[in-house]
């Protein structure tokens, strides 16, 4: 019998395998897709603060990012450069693949083209039901760990229930020239309630994407078209679209189970990144099932704790990201070029190099909305903006 079984091999279940593998625990780590996985819809951005804090200097990076254009609606841009690297953009399948084979190298033991079907649980143990290759099994473990993304059924499966909001995400592969720093557009022509990017990853590619409520695909295509006719792109390949959870799962745990990563909405609100916080999931899910395996207790009420801590650490975070999304989604294209003009013009920019966090936004966002203008344009009274409170 195994202590743990990790499904999912995306940054949240392969980081919480190398965790527990460390610890000497016995880990079983299953993926459906074969690895390494053939393209993965996602930009591989990851800031510094995750590079360090879980030591991902061996991870080969494509490109450095320290500064960003941001595009209005009218087409008035506004330059945002770092003095240093603000993140690093990475090939997410070899992301993937590094932070997979790093888990195994601790001791954790791993199948790929092993889907989960179901998942029993009972007084004494967790039964995982795999499908592999034509063949069925079960395997045991003393505890389990959903990692299998948004929308995994195995949530439900196991009477939780996913995050109900969620934002469609498009994406494709551009290949030509002068794909020289990250663009970011916004507008509800291009990306309504949202934004979209263009990204250089080097030797003449780059990734156009974009996030929106619905029709990801229409407004993708309308950027591409629009971005055809301003730069040189001469080919375009890969475009895949794909959903990504808006807000916190109600609970992410239950006896012998816990939820980590996507599967729990353990992704900023502001960019839907969701590397960073899976990550971070999943370092508090292995403190958690390392006293539960020592205690030998896997109730619902050890594992509550892991609910406590990960929503104390994400929780204030992701719930004003809601509130600001939200917000702006009601802003018109010409209050959106306001907003340019208020942050060119009125002396922001000391502002936001001060409280500028890749990973955490919720101190830049109470900084400017300090400023009458910026709470004037969005219609914000001070006291609306309580991120303490989980709604
Ligand atoms: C277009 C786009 C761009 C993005 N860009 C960024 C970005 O730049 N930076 C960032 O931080 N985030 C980004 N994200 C979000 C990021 O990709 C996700 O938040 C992240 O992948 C979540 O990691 P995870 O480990 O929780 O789940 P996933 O990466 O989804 O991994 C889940 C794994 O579980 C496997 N699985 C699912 N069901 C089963 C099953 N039943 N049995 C076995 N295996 C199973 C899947 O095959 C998958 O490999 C982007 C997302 C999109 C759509």
């Amino acid at each position: 019998m195994f202590d743990a079984i990790i499904i999912g091999s995306g940054p949240a279940g392969s980081h919480a395998a190398y965790l527990l593998a460390k610890m000497r625990y016995k880990v079983l780590l299953i993926e459906g897709r074969k690895t390494p996985k053939q393209s993965i819809n996602c930009s591989g951005i990851i800031g510094l603060e995750a590079f360090r804090e879980f030591d991902l200097w061996d991870v080969p990076v494509l490109n450095r990012i320290n500064k960003f254009k941001f595009i209005s609606p009218s087409g008035k841009p506004f330059i945002y450069q770092s003095d240093s690297d603000l993140a690093f953009v990475v090939d997410r399948s070899g992301f993937d693949y590094y932070l997979t084979s790093r888990a195994i190298s601790a001791g954790a033991s791993f199948l790929d083209e092993s889907w989960v079907r179901k998942i029993l649980i009972d007084e004494n143990e967790v039964n995982v039901c795999i499908q592999s290759k034509g063949r069925s099994y079960k395997l045991r473990a003393k505890v389990g760990v959903i990692a299998a993304g948004y929308s995994s059924p195995l949530v439900e499966m196991v009477g939780l229930k996913s995050p109900l909001r969620f934002i469609e995400a498009a994406q494709a592969d551009v290949y030509g020239s002068g794909f020289d720093h990250t663009d970011v557009y916004l507008g509800n022509r291009i990306a309504p309630g949202s934004f979209a990017w263009l990204i250089p990853l080097g030797n003449e590619r780059g990734l156009v994407g974009l996030t929106t409520e619905k029709n990801s695909v229409q407004h993708l295509q309308f950027l591409l078209n629009k971005l055809k006719a301003e730069k040189n792109i001469s080919r375009v390949t890969n475009l895949q679209h794909s959903v990504i959870p808006l807000g916190l799962i109600p609970k992410a745990f239950t006896r012998r189970i816990l939820v980590v990563g996507e599967a729990a909405g353990q992704v900023k609100t502001t960019t839907n990144g969701g590397i960073y916080y899976g990550m971070i999931g999943a370092e508090i899910a292995a403190q958690v099932l390392k006293k539960a395996i020592q205690k030998n207790r896997f109730d619902e009420e050890i594992l509550h704790q892991y609910d406590q801590l990960w929503r104390a650490k994400l929780g204030p975070e992701i719930q004003l990201g809601l509130k600001l999304r939200e917000m702006y989604s009601h802003l018109s294209d010409s209050k959106i070029d306001m907003l340019f003009s208020i942050v060119s013009m009125d002396g922001l920019l000391p502002l936001i190099k001060k409280n500028l966090n890749f990973d955490w936004h919720k101190g830049l966002i109470l900084s400017l909305i300090t400023k009458p203008l910026i709470r004037r344009l969005f219609g914000i009274k001070l006291q609306n903006v309580d991120c303490t409170q989980e709604s």
